[in-house]
């Protein structure tokens, strides 16, 4: 269904002052009452809750602002992945008159995801405040190349979130509840003991139902009434290129589920590179080392050189020396959500042979001269002299 404009929602101008919104917000509130619409109290709590979340928006400059400049985008963050809940709601003092003494709103209450916790003057401090899920840490190992090409994996994520059948709650259906006869669904025990002429009154907390003022009347067969439930989720992350070894990626509220309507954790990925043999990193650059035959080195030509992701053609001049170093433009890392990529440096080192025939010696005499004598130095711009 789409998305009201929360303007709209209000019945007030664009340009309506804060006091105007809510005075607009406690009249519709008032209308819209559930304990007043008893025909249809699921329809009036939708649109109560419609109201409350344009209320939500619209009472706080800052948000305000973002929805006059981007609309319900704007303001999707502020709220869970559900959109808004009761937990989103901060103006509930602005309606503690109103909501007080309702039958319906002690309802409410005392749902999951009611608005108990919420009141800033309500006692009942019960699990129904939301608290956050736990964040989760996997690793994932990765070849080397997953760095230069990115790549996707499914990983399998514990997860501990509410029971899908009762809702959290550890009542059969979500609803198998009853008053608790401890403190008469109150969630508080008031003593009042007289001594001498002072009434000392005494308010605590239900020990019995925890301040929730219900107990579960039939257990959730599910979860055995403990309202959380442990799972395996396949969860697909996209490990883009450019990552490095210990690299950690955030998946936001993809870790614990909270068992009452928070927010859940996050999960964290750790990505750990497999070091590929012949091949090491210096950010963004990579190293590898090629072998090129003596007549290839002298004579110059192209060598076949593995890259990171496959192999690629080294063009090296006449007069290669062993040890010397060709850089291969852009095959080396990409930056992490960068377009450019390092380069591969290759070390070249020249194969000799170990074996000569005779006709190849005499053939090599011819073409370089005897061998020098010991302690002379060969010269300069000869075949095996240094290049400078
Ligand atoms: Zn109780
Ligand atoms: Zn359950």
């Amino acid at each position: 269904m789409a998305k009201r404009d929360y303007y709209q929602v209000l019945g007030v101008p664009r340009t309506a002052s804060e006091e105007e919104i809510r005075k607009a917000y406690r009249q519709l509130a008032r209308k819209h009452h559930p304990d007043v619409n008893t025909a249809n109290p699921k329809a009036a709590e939708e649109r109560f809750k419609e109201l409350s979340e344009a209320y939500e928006v619209l009472a706080d400059r800052t948000k305000r602002e973002r929805y006059d400049a981007m609309g319900h985008a704007g303001v999707e963050g502020e709220f869970g992945p559900q959109g808004f809940t009761w937990q989103n709601f901060t103006h509930a003092g602005d309606l503690e008159d109103l909501l007080g003494s309702s039958p319906f709103f002690r309802e409410w209450f005392q749902a999951p995801g009611g608005l108990g916790g919420v009141f800033g003057g309500s006692t009942r401090r019960d699990s129904r405040i939301p608290f956050r899920g736990g964040d989760v840490e996997v690793a994932v190992r990765l070849p080397l190349s997953a760095a230069v090409t990115g790549a996707t994996r499914v990983l399998d994520v514990p997860r501990t979130g509410p029971c899908p059948e009762c809702r959290g709650t550890g009542a059969k259906g979500g609803t198998a509840f009853e008053k608790c006869p401890e403190c008469d669904g109150r969630g508080q025990i008031r003593r009042s003991q007289t001594r001498g002429y002072t009434q000392l009154i005494s308010i605590m907390e239900c020990l019995t139902c925890r301040g929730t003022g219900r107990r579960i009347r039939e257990v959730c067969p599910t979860c055995g009434g403990a309202g959380a439930q442990r799972t395996i989720r396949h969860v697909e992350v996209t490990i883009p290129p450019g990552i490095e070894d210990g690299t950690l990626l955030r998946l936001a509220q993809q870790g614990e589920g909270s068992l009452n309507d928070g927010l859940s954790g996050d999960l964290f990925v750790q990505v750990q590179l497999e070091p590929m043999p012949g091949f090491h990193r210096e950010g963004q650059d990579a190293f590898t080392e090629a072998l090129t035959p003596l007549a290839l080195a002298l004579l110059g030509g192209e060598v076949r050189v593995r890259t990171l992701t496959g192999e690629a053609i080294l063009k090296v001049p006449p007069g290669t020396q062993p040890g010397a170093q060709f850089r291969l433009r852009g095959e080396g890392f990409p930056r992490l959500r960068g377009t450019s990529r390092g380069d591969l440096i290759v070390t070249v080192d020249v194969e000799l042979p170990r074996t000569l025939t005779s006709h190849q010696k005499e053939l090599l005499r011819e073409a370089l001269g005897p061998p020098p004598s010991p302690g002379t130095v060969p010269k300069k711009g000869g075949l095996f002299g240094r290049r400078s």
